[in-house]
């Protein structure tokens, strides 16, 4: 996120550049989609629990409305900036265009540490967040989502706190909620299902048995975790896996269902301590260098660079995360024939099943966990098939196939709308 080279923003334009180019863009246009149309930093105090007060900064930013309400998750991380930030929401644009959602794109931020923080204390700072943006966000206008660590209780006290203001239940305000007030059945494991399918897919067309191969994740939250829990109902050997704690591997295979168990259990909270028999440690940046053949990164931007993309050995990369893999990684991975399927259609899984929450929310009339998983599955496997298939007929990467497809939809919709007056 930081450093001046794994600049996210600076990422996600050249990605957007090389997009234009190849649709020949109308110079306007690119203006346009090039930067975010709305940018808002917040900065508020809330009361710690021991007495005092600490001032936070936080974001949200609309990248583009031109196909709908703006659609993205919140995330609380100590490394969040407004460069990050911007990133995240041009790539929710593209991942709903991608996905025929009629949403344009956002994304939100807290500059935090949330394990420093009781959870009193998070609740009044989501609260006292939510407030400040409450001038954006709306069920019509700008529907907020749980992203890097934060979750279903931190979607409902956003809602609550909304709710509190206009004087009666706003539901659709954000997705993600917990089921008991007004959530989708589905959704929490939705963005892992996702990812999953993906593998399948990727298994059926390149003649795998799914069942037959090694898989490592980065990442062990609700996408890391979501996605290694199927992969290993599915027979998959799980040969590393790694949360912040660090990475952790063993060739005959990791016991997902009890790693999953142990981080859950208090006070672990991560997987440090985890012993298995034949585990061996390694850092989370070396769990990406794991012999295997799925490469799941799902944690954070910037791990796929120039720096180890030579020393990646996987066959196909499945982006669980949003901008794991650097342009030039991108480039150096596909010199090797490694298949990169985008974080755009990777990960959408979670914004599919949010926009199913929406739609039931508005009204009223909630659907079956089944029916949520066989829509879910409809759009991905038909995304994918579209992608691969552009792909294929242009000799491009699968990124750029899902780039020229989502860039499209959205330049289509700004020419249609014309400008304002
Ligand atoms: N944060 C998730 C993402 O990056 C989900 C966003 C949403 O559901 O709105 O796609």
């Amino acid at each position: 996120m930081g450093s001046e080279s794994g600049n996210a923003y600076h990422i996600a334009q050249q990605q957007f550049d090389l997009a234009a180019e190849w649709l020949q863009l109308p110079e306007a246009q690119r203006a346009v989609l090039r930067e975010p149309q709305r940018e808002l930093t917040v900065r508020f105090p809330v009361k710690l629990d021991h007495g005092g007060v600490r001032l936070f900064t936080g974001y949200r930013v609309q990248h583009s409305l031109a196909r709908g309400p703006a659609k993205g998750g919140i995330r609380y991380h100590p490394a969040v900036d407004l460069d990050e930030v911007r990133a995240l929401a041009m790539w929710m644009t593209w991942k709903c265009a991608l996905m025929n959602l009629p949403y344009g794109g956002a994304k939100g931020g807290v500059v935090v540490d949330p394990a420093q923080l009781s959870s009193d204390e998070l609740e009044r700072l989501t609260r006292r967040f939510t407030s400040e943006v409450s001038l954006l966000i709306g069920p019509e206008r700008d529907i907020p989502a749980p992203d890097v660590n934060t979750s279903a209780q931190t979607m409902a006290w956003m809602m609550d706190t909304i709710s509190m203001q206009r004087g009666h239940t706003v539901n659709a305000i954000v997705t993600g909620k917990p089921v008991a007030v007004g959530g989708s059945l589905g959704r929490s494991d939705a963005t892992g299902r996702g990812v999953w399918l993906m593998a399948r897919e990727w298994a059926r067309r390149t003649g795998r048995a799914l069942g037959e191969c090694r898989v490592a994740v980065q990442g062990f939250g609700n996408v890391g975790g979501g996605a290694a829990r199927l992969l290993a109902a599915s027979g998959c050997r799980m040969v590393g896996i790694a949360d912040v704690s660090g990475g952790y591997r063993c060739r005959t295979g990791l016991d997902i269902a009890t790693m999953q168990a142990y981080a859950a259990s208090a006070p672990h909270r991560t997987l440090a301590g985890y012993i298995q028999p034949d585990i061996e440690r390694c850092s989370a940046a070396e769990i990406l260098e794991t012999p295997c053949d799925i490469l799941i990164p799902a944690a954070l931007e910037h791990q796929l660079t120039d720096a180890n993309a030579d020393r990646i050995s996987a066959a196909v990369i499945i982006e669980g995360a949003n901008g794991p893999t650097t342009p030039e990684a991108d480039r150096a991975l596909a010199a090797r024939g490694v298949t990169v399927i985008p974080d755009i259609l990777a990960n959408a899984g979670g914004v599919i099943v949010s926009y199913f929450e929406w739609v039931q929310g508005l009204q009223s009339f909630f659907w079956s966990e089944a029916e949520v998983n066989q829509r879910l599955e409809q759009i991905m496997v038909a995304a994918g098939e579209t992608v691969y298939n552009l792909a294929i007929a242009r000799g491009i990467t699968w990124r750029l196939a899902a780039y020229l497809i989502a860039v499209r939809r959205v330049a289509d919709a700004l020419a249609i709308r014309g400008i304002y007056p």
